[in-house]
């Protein structure tokens, strides 16, 4: 498959989950193999420059931030780069207008994709790049794992264990040779729990977060939110969506099976940094 980028330009304004404040991006076309890329004001400066590069992120504490050598951060990447890879967007730049974060929107990757199915995708003239995974590479303990392994597309298995929490789950497999990442997994909201607000308060921490962006389920296990849920199961949908957008940063198309129990942002990764660390796992194609 061709590389892709947009055909025209998507502005997107909305608040930061993090700050509360309003956040407002540009996104350009960009030439073959420039990959995602993020500039913050002012944009005639080589410092501005963050590359949605795995290497590059900083923190992991509730979302993906990515910083340059010269400290300028982006934060909460994961939803708009799973939406770049969903919607097979390889090379774009995004221009922070205002705030140092992605506007949350509704807390998935949904109007992100939508954004960029109305601006229309434009064909390039290079071969998408694909990394195939050759043995193995696992992270984690038995609390929380990632892996990838081989197989000849990308697939996913993700577990999570909510059962503390009074939240029944079951595994969610998604085949990307069958399934549909704008159907099955795009809508999939960020979640929380309604015993952690206090503390999240207290901290200062997802300031930006309601029951517009955010499913908060309560101590019955229940979404307090009016609407319900997307998907019976949209917590662990979210979740291989935040690992599907946090996978990209190896800014390769992974051709192989990502299989997790209870992943977040930091074990994604560091699963990346394994992968990277010994050539043996992996082959360019
Ligand atoms: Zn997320």
């Amino acid at each position: 498959m061709k590389q892709f980028t947009i055909k025209s330009l998507i502005s997107l304004e909305g608040i930061g989950v993090h700050s509360g404040k309003s956040c407002k991006i540009t996104i350009e076309p960009a030439p073959c193999n420039s990959g995602i890329v993020y500039i913050r004001a002012p944009y005639d400066n080589d410092q501005s420059i963050v590359a949605a590069d795995y290497k590059n992120v900083s923190d992991t504490t509730m979302c993906t931030r990515i910083t340059n050598e010269f400290g300028v951060t982006v934060s909460v990447v994961e939803h708009i780069s799973a939406a770049f890879y969903g919607s097979g967007v390889t090379n774009a730049v995004v221009k922070l207008e205002e705030g140092d974060e992605i506007p949350f929107l509704d807390g998935s990757s949904l109007h992100f994709i939508e954004a960029i199915e109305a601006a229309g995708l434009q064909e390039q003239s290079e071969e998408r790049r694909k990394i195939r995974i050759l043995r193995e590479v696992k992270i984690g303990d038995e609390k929380k794992w990632a892996s990838l392994s081989p197989f000849g597309h990308f697939m996913a298995h993700v577990r999570c264990d909510f059962s503390a929490r009074g939240l029944k789950t079951e595994p969610f497999i998604y085949d990307s040779a069958t399934d549909d990442f704008k159907k099955d997994i795009a809508g999939a909201r960020t979640f929380g729990f309604f015993s952690d607000v206090e503390y999240l308060r207290k901290n200062n921490l997802a300031i930006g977060a309601s029951l517009e962006n955010t499913v908060v389920f309560g101590n019955d296990g229940q979404a307090m939110n009016p609407e319900g849920l997307r998907y019976h199961d949209e917590p662990v949908r979210h979740k291989l969506l935040d690992a599907i957008g946090d996978l990209s940063l190896s800014q390769y198309e992974i051709v192989g099976r990502y299989e997790a129990f209870c992943p977040g942002h930091n074990i994604n990764n560091l699963l990346l940094r394994e992968l990277f660390k010994d050539e043996k796992n992996y082959a360019f194609e």
